[in-house]
């Protein structure tokens, strides 16, 4: 791409990155239930003041859901809704942070701060464009509306009742997801879904205490019940082995399938200097759109301290997790899996279900997704633009698709090194620059 127009003086742009600034300063940790009220009052004014948005504050439960809606002068068809959350990931560990995570600090050309990246950032870029759309055209393209929620980081707790209740407001033909960032090769990424996930615990309990471990000779612990459960549920490919695990999944389409081929493969051996092979009886790329998958996230028991004790522990516990895509549902899957340890005989092993939401995906092929990926494609230089079909992490997309049945596409002013959820969470000034002016343009061809 070209030069870009914009610069920190332009003053929409200084206002903005000052209300950025605000914004980082209240710490919004949800998982603290932090500043939630504070936050969503400066984010209704915000809206208020720049964009002279009608904004309204839900307040059902702990963290309030912001809604607003901006309305052309000529009564429009089109409707995009703009979804972004206000809250962030807790700032620990502290000490591994170069600067406060909740001060904005801005070098020649970084911005760092707790949720620059995931996705206050990307919420104040897009205000910025819609006030430099509204300074040249004193009109709003199409019917804007603006929802944000304050409990995205802890599973959108509270976003399914809120919907419920609203969803008549939020008809839309496109949602424009909370985020999104440039991949290692400097491709502007635009994702049109999120997988699922069902988080789950096993715990195995033997016996009333820790025997001596003579007696493994007759009795087996809790580790061992345990390490034996998790094996049953999956061989060394990946693949599941839970009966009818994977009878709901929809297959990729075509397009979607040709989505994914057409970029590149990130080498991830070199990446994090694996020490182990990858699990491919597909592609790279199809695997991390496309397949479900099982994830041992920690596991407890026994003796771990110092030196030696034989002991043969009582109890031993896990925690896991499956990504899922379309159709499968959790709560489904829960079942399937509890049947089916029980039917490999560990009655004695404890499933409980921890949390779960399901998958969307689309094919980004509608007139609105193929304007704005053209656009990002003249913007951004045609092989400098991703387009996939899924992200290999989740959100709460489907909750929205299902409410409106509008198409969801994800993408923002991050890059590969942004670190969200981590310290040092960064944006560059630069993405964040190209970002607003490719919003302009987007909404220059809506
Ligand atoms: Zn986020």
């Amino acid at each position: 791409m070209g030069e870009i127009m914009l610069d920190q003086t332009e003053p929409i742009i200084a206002q903005s990155l000052k209300d950025l600034k605000n914004y980082v300063a209240l710490a919004s940790v949800s998982a603290k239930q932090q500043a939630q009220k504070q936050t969503a009052q400066f984010i209704k004014q915000l809206l208020e003041d720049r964009l002279d948005a009608t904004v309204q504050l839900f307040n059902d439960y702990q963290a309030p859901l912001v809604f607003a809606q901006l309305q052309p002068k000529q009564p429009s068809e089109t409707t995009i809704l703009i979804y972004n959350h206000y809250d962030v990931q807790p700032e620990e560990p502290l000490d591994l942070w170069q600067s406060d995570p909740f001060i904005l600090r801005q070098t020649a050309q970084q911005l760092f701060g707790r949720g620059v990246a995931d996705c206050k950032g990307d919420f104040i870029s897009r205000l910025a464009a819609l006030q430099l759309y509204y300074q040249e055209h004193h009109d709003w393209p199409c019917n804007i509306k603006f929802l944000l929620e304050g409990e995205e980081e802890i599973a959108s707790q509270h976003l399914g009742d809120y919907l419920a209740k609203y969803h008549d407001l939020l008809a839309a033909d496109l949602i424009l997801w909370e985020s999104g960032a440039k991949n290692e090769f400097e491709q502007f990424t635009i994702e049109g879904g999120n997988k699922g996930v069902l988080c789950f615990e096993l715990t195995a309990v033997t016996a009333d205490i820790d025997l001596h471990s003579s007696y493994a000779a007759v009795v087996d612990s809790a580790a061992w019940r345990l390490v034996e459960a998790i094996k049953s549920l999956r061989s060394v490919d990946g693949q599941i082995k839970i009966p009818g695990f994977y009878d709901e999944v929809v297959p990729p389409s075509v397009t979607e399938e040709l989505l994914v081929q057409e970029n590149q493969v990130p080498n991830l051996t070199n990446k994090w200097n694996l020490q182990v092979p990858l699990l491919q009886n597909k592609s790279i790329n199809y695997n991390l759109a496309f397949a479900p998958t099982i994830n041992i996230e920690g596991l407890s028991g026994g003796w771990q301290g110092s030196g030696v004790k034989t002991v043969t522990p009582k109890q031993a516990q896990a925690k896991l997790e499956f990504r899922l895509v379309p159709d499968q549902d959790p709560q489904v899957i829960f079942d399937k899996l509890t049947t089916y340890l029980a039917s490999q005989g560990f009655t004695d092993i404890k499933v409980q279900y921890l949390l779960g939401e399901k998958a969307y995906r689309w094919d980004l092929q509608s007139d609105m997704a193929q304007k704005l990926i053209t656009t990002a494609k003249q913007f951004y230089g045609d092989q400098q633009v991703a387009v996939l079909p899924s992200s290999a992490g989740t959100g709460p997309m489907h909750l929205l698709h299902y409410y409106t049945q509008a198409d969801i596409l994800s993408c923002g002013v991050g890059y590969s090194k942004s670190g969200p959820h981590a310290p040092n969470e960064n944006i560059r000034l630069r993405d964040y620059l190209e970002f607003i002016e490719f919003f302009v343009d987007f909404l220059n061809k809506v």
